[in-house]
């Protein structure tokens, strides 16, 4: 409707402006300007070509009236900001003295989290117009020989090992077998370079290996994602001294050491900067020598694999009150490696995190007495702690939740495509009701975009990226994208994924869920506050350049700079309010993207979302200013549309990537609809709830100008993506890569895809029961093992059919079982008999 009203209005004004102001030639000169604009020239071109366009439009047809001082007033005006003296000394001045009053003030923490890591494809995601030319010219991830070898190897096999009912329930731990193979067979040690003893993977490797892992158990990937993450080893490479590197890393390598990293504590959480642990430089007595040390005070809890550390990555806020290092007093958040033996750390408790007992607990430590060469770096990476974590997270944080969480909803759509086939309910299998369908498609959907924004960010980190705003969105999107399967998993399996059991292979993933929400950064607070708050300074072409330049101590330096940063914002926002406005019109149609048909369209509805973003960003940020931080819904939401567009972009990164499979088309369509949606209605919500009206109703017109046209995947979509996961195929081989599928005893996935495979080939025999027998009223029993028999009794069916179809239905109701318990064989400790 809106769409039509503002078709008809753009219809009426070019009518008046054919009859009022010159006709033809003035909407030519009008296209022509803006296709200037559109194009992004730089302004003294734009002003060059403006003027011989109004020369010559003035020579064809005279504009008239007002509108003709409009255009010489404009053009006057663009000569002028072309004269850089003089609109230096008339806008840029005035304009950063204003600028530098209003900026917020940015705490060193802040500032060292904002500058961490590299700025990759969000950057050109917030230019407003995506060079998708270098996206696909980015090589696609593979794995080397080795590490295929050892997927196929020490990780099948450690899979093999696990029983996760075992782990979970019965033990509370991995059992000494596996935790022996984790440490001598180098699962804590990916990421540990070769000279050192490690197996030195790429990104998507160490990625691969946690996808596989966690389809099998959660605690079991939770345990090996801990060492090869933000940890010990990680830092030590990056920051230690030789000596650090040759002592711990080979020991870290051989599993003779067990680190942990303890940052969080009960009064420092989200907020870890503001931690109140403390370290004092001071002599104190070490292996019975007079030394310069640190005396430690500390509280942490929630410490991953802190049970049984050997080795303690510690952070806490470093004082020197007799200058003995001789800088400030307080020196700031540093990192330091504590053994475990040394007097005055406490450690060995439990926490129980939601029965996925990986090993988990609090760490304490009074007066603890260490050499200042625990310091991770030394002396000289004293206070540099917060720069080191925040540098680093931006690689870990792209790795280890997204593969974990991705591995749980790859086994999760591989089962509940399975189940739902051979699961029957009203004599169908429930995966063919509408209502099952749509939940299928989705979590295939989403679990394709999962593991397309997982593998295609390792390939950039392998490529040198260090994407620290990816790195956020991965985290709060992928891991509640798992939230997401996870619910519609447990929704598939109706009761047999609540009963607890080792036949359950639903559960424990279902309750790992906010782990993965909760830890590294949680997720309300990333959606709210990082994703958007940091790309918006790092990403954008302008802001950071600006801020930087306004508050450079040179005044002359930082002027230039401004004036610079200043007049390229400016010509960014008009061109993006063009492309944005054109783009919308036509839905933008006629954008050039290198991919053609009907997957290319998905390029163009990016291109234009991502215009119609940068314009929104700079509006809010030029109204808004720091009060934007603040608002934290509309920066959630302004963050939402930014990880839309990365994600739809992965999708379709992913897909060339495995070599545009034509049966994949599908599942890449419902992923792309679906977060293209997203984006605009994220959009849609933040004109809405922002706070200046008049300005909202504004940008409507250039974001939506023809009304919300884009629309979310529909049915007959959906019904042919559940198609794919609901019988073997390709596609959902590809999809469910890694998940751990070995035909064996304790294996239900195995079982599952088995009897997947047999209900295509039974399905003819089950169609003849029923047709020829039930129906006819030929064959009266009520359930399918009596039924069977009858038919073959009647000749219906033949013995070698019969006997197929039994089997068939043993091993469906091998899956379909849940398990049940002795009253005592339940709780820690046996409660009194009712009776
Ligand atoms: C199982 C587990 C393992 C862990 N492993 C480790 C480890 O190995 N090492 C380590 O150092 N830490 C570890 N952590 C700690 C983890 O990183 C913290 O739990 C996390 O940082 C959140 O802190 P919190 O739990 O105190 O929540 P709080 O900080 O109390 O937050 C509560 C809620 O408020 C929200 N919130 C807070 N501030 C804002 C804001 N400004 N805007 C919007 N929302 C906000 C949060 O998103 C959250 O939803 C682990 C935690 C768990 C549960």
């Amino acid at each position: 409707m809106l769409g039509a009203i503002v078709t008809l209005a753009v219809a009426a004004a070019a009518a008046y402006a054919v009859t009022q102001i010159g006709g033809i030639v003035t909407l030519l000169f009008i296209a022509a300007v803006l296709y200037l604009a559109y194009k992004r020239l730089p302004l003294v071109v734009f002003t060059l070509t403006f003027t011989v366009l109004l020369l010559a439009y003035t020579g064809f047809g005279a504009p008239a009236g007002i509108w003709k001082g409009f255009l010489w007033l404009l053009l006057a005006v663009l000569w002028l900001l072309t004269l850089r003296p003089l609109r230096k000394l008339l806008i840029t001045r005035p304009f950063m003295k204003g600028y530098l009053r209003l900026l917020p003030p940015m705490s060193q923490t802040e500032r060292e989290a904002l500058e961490a890591g590299t700025v990759w494809w969000d950057g050109d995601l917030f230019s407003g117009a995506p060079r998708f030319e270098k996206l696909l010219a980015a090589a696609a991830p593979r794995l080397s020989p080795e590490e295929q070898a050892f997927l196929d190897g020490p990780c099948e096999e450690l899979c093999r090992m696990i029983d996760d009912f075992d782990v979970t329930h019965r033990r509370g731990d991995l059992s000494p077998e596996v935790w022996e193979f984790l440490k001598t067979r180098g699962f804590f040690a990916m990421i540990i370079q070769r000279r050192y003893g490690g197996l030195e993977f790429s990104a998507f490797a160490h990625s691969c290996v946690l996808t596989k892992l966690s389809s099998r158990s959660a605690t079991l990937a939770a345990t090996v994602a801990v060492p090869n993450s933000l940890g010990p080893a990680e830092l030590l490479q990056h920051y230690g001294t030789e000596e650090q590197k040759d002592y711990y890393l080979p020991r870290l390598a051989r599993g003779e050491e067990v680190p942990c990293f303890a940052l969080t504590g009960p009064r420092a959480g989200s907020d870890a900067a503001s931690l109140p642990d403390t370290g004092v430089v001071c002599r104190g007595v070490w292996e019975g020598r007079d030394t310069l040390g640190i005396r430690l005070d500390f509280t942490k809890r929630y410490i991953t694999l802190a049970p049984i550390a050997t080795v303690i990555g510690l952070a806490f806020r470093l004082y020197d009150p007799e200058r003995l290092l001789g800088g400030s007093s307080d020196i700031g958040i540093s990192c330091a490696l504590i053994p475990r033996a040394t007097p005055g750390v406490a450690i060995g408790r439990r926490h129980f995190p939601l029965n996925v007992p990986f090993q988990n607990g609090p760490i304490a430590g009074k007066d603890v007495f260490v050499p200042l060469d625990c310091l991770i770096g030394g002396a000289k990476m004293a206070g540099q702690g917060w720069r080191m974590l925040v540098e680093q997270l931006s690689v870990g944080r792209c790795i280890s939740l997204p593969s974990n969480t991705t591995g749980a909803s790859k086994a999760a759509v591989f089962a509940s495509g399975a189940y739902a086939r051979v699961r029957r309910q009203f004599n169908t299998p429930v995966g063919r009701f509408e209502g099952v369908e749509a939940v299928i498609a989705r979590m295939a959907g989403i679990t394709y975009t999962m593991d397309a924004a997982r593998s295609v960010t390792a390939g950039a980190i392998d490529g040198g990226e260090r994407p620290s705003v990816p790195s956020a969105m991965l985290k709060y999107h992928v891991t509640e994208m798992g939230r997401k399967v996870a619910n519609d998993a447990m929704d598939v399996h109706g009761g047999k994924g609540i009963c607890l059991g080792p036949r359950n292979y639903l559960a424990r993933g279902y309750q790992a869920v906010p782990v993965a929400i909760t830890v590294e950064g949680a997720n309300i607070l990333t959606r709210s506050l990082i994703i958007f708050g940091q790309g918006a300074v790092r990403c954008h072409p302008y802001v950071l350049r600006e801020m930087n330049a306004a508050r450079d101590p040179n005044r002359r330096r930082g002027v230039e700079e401004f004036d610079r940063a200043l007049f390229g914002h400016i010509g960014f926002t008009i061109s993006n309010s063009v492309r944005s406005l054109v783009m919308s019109l036509t839905q933008a149609r006629w954008t050039r993207v290198p991919v053609e048909g009907p997957i290319g369209r998905y390029y163009q509805h990016i291109a234009r979302f991502s215009a119609s973003f940068a314009l929104t960003v700079d509006v809010a940020m030029l109204t808004l200013g720091g009060y934007l931080k603040r608002k934290e819904n509309l920066s959630a939401r302004l963050g939402d549309v930014l990880s839309s567009m990365y994600l739809a972009s992965m999708v379709l990164k992913h897909y060339e990537n495995q070599g545009r499979p034509a049966s994949d088309q599908p599942v890449v369509e419902w992923a792309c609809r679906h977060l293209l949606y997203q984006a605009q209605e994220q959009l849609h919500g933040f004109l809405r709830n922002f706070p200046n009206r008049t300005i909202a109703g504004l940008l409507r017109l250039l974001v939506f100008p023809r009304g919300l046209t884009y629309f979310a995947p529909d049915d007959r979509l959906g019904r042919a993506v559940a198609a794919l996961m609901l019988a073997p195929s390709a596609t959902r081989d590809r999809l469910c890569e890694h998940v751990y599928r070995r035909v064996e005893p304790g294996n239900a996935l195995g079982l599952l895809h088995e009897v997947l495979v047999l209900a295509q080939a039974v399905e003819p025999l089950e169609k003849k029961l029923r047709v020829e027998g039930v129906k006819t009223g030929r064959v009266t029993a009520l359930d399918l093992p009596h039924q069977i028999t009858e038919a073959a009794a009647l000749g219906l069916l033949t013995e070698a059919e019969a006997t197929t179809l039994r089997e068939f239905d043993a091993k469906v109701m091998e899956i379909v079982h849940v398990d049940d318990f002795a009253p005592d064989e339940l709780g820690t400790q046996r409660a009194p008999s009712a009776a």
